[in-house]
């Protein structure tokens, strides 16, 4: 298979800096793309660019929560290179850890900011420019295996990552008929600065723990084996692919692990 699966296509990642956004740029910029990395976090975000290429690869400042931050970026990716085909929209927060009981709702509240207004204006001004300019686009949506599993995340971020499922289908609804795609994308645990940083713990232990826990044995989830679905979803490899959420946990949201460890229940 050819390793140039986006060949002179443009995208746009959202949380490009860190974790399963900055692996997929390098995934993408490594089979032909030219990416505009977004994030909050200039110096790391510059630096992934820099180790990219500069030919391949620039950083924009993007708060998601701020649209007017959002239209800038887009505006500066079509200026740039004349076209937007991509849209990752990816980049989100933890949020509080705790449960409703002691939720804290102005924390709350930056959860839906980041995860969910953040997605939606992300699609809402990239979805603008590929109608406008004609562009069968491909816009790729990190929701969660706490989009699917009560249980499985804090309050507010299994909340948030059901609401991406619904901005997906949504989205999926209305942009079909300008032949744009719009899909999700739902990891289980993997060890990345949101993870590690979230719950105090070294990539070893996340991975322990996240491997304890996986249905499929033998192997442990990270960035790449993400970045690869997402690449699948970008590419015309899933030309008629669209409104799907593509789970990417080995399992884990379609087996009871109490039936698992006791099959007689
Ligand atoms: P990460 O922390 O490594 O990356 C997230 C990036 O998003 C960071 O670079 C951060 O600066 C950026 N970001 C946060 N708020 C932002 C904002 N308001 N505007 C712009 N950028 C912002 O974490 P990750 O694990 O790579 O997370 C990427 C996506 O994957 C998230 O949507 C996350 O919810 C999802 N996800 C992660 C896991 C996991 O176990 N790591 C599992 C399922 C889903």
């Amino acid at each position: 298979m050819s390793n140039q699966r986006l060949n002179g296509k443009v995208a746009l990642i959202t949380g490009g800096a860190s974790g399963i956004g900055e692996e997929t740029a390098r995934v993408f910029a490594e089979n032909g793309a030219i990416v505009v990395i977004a994030d909050i976090q200039d110096e790391l975000g510059e630096k992934v660019a820099r180790e990219i290429g500069e030919n391949k690869a620039s950083f924009h400042h993007c708060d998601v929560r701020n649209e007017e931050d959002v239209e800038k970026t887009v505006k500066f990716t079509v200026e740039k290179h004349g076209v937007l085909d991509i849209l990752f929209s990816n980049a989100a927060v933890m949020g509080p850890l705790t449960g409703i009981l002691e939720l804290n709702m102005e924390e709350f509240e930056n959860t839906m900011r980041s995860n969910v207004k953040g997605v939606t204006a992300t699609i809402k001004h990239a979805a603008g420019e590929m109608v406008k300019r004609k562009t069968r686009g491909s816009i790729i949506c990190t929701a969660s295996v706490a989009a699917t599993l009560g249980g499985v995340g804090p309050f507010g971020y299994t909340v948030a990552k059901n609401a991406v499922v619904g901005v997906v289908k949504a989205a999926c609804g209305e942009l079909g008929k300008y032949g744009i795609r719009v899909n999700g994308v739902s990891p289980y645990g993997v060890a990345t600065p949101m993870t590690c940083g979230s719950y105090n713990m070294s990539v070893e232990e996340a991975e322990e723990g996240t491997s304890a826990l996986a249905n499929l044995k033998g192997i442990v989830l990270n960035c790449r084996h993400v970045a690869e679905a997402v690449l699948f979803l970008a590419s015309d490899e899933s030309v008629y692919v669209s409104g799907h959420n593509l789970a990417v946990d080995g399992g884990f949201t379609v087996v009871c692990a109490a039936a698992n460890s006791n099959p007689t229940l």
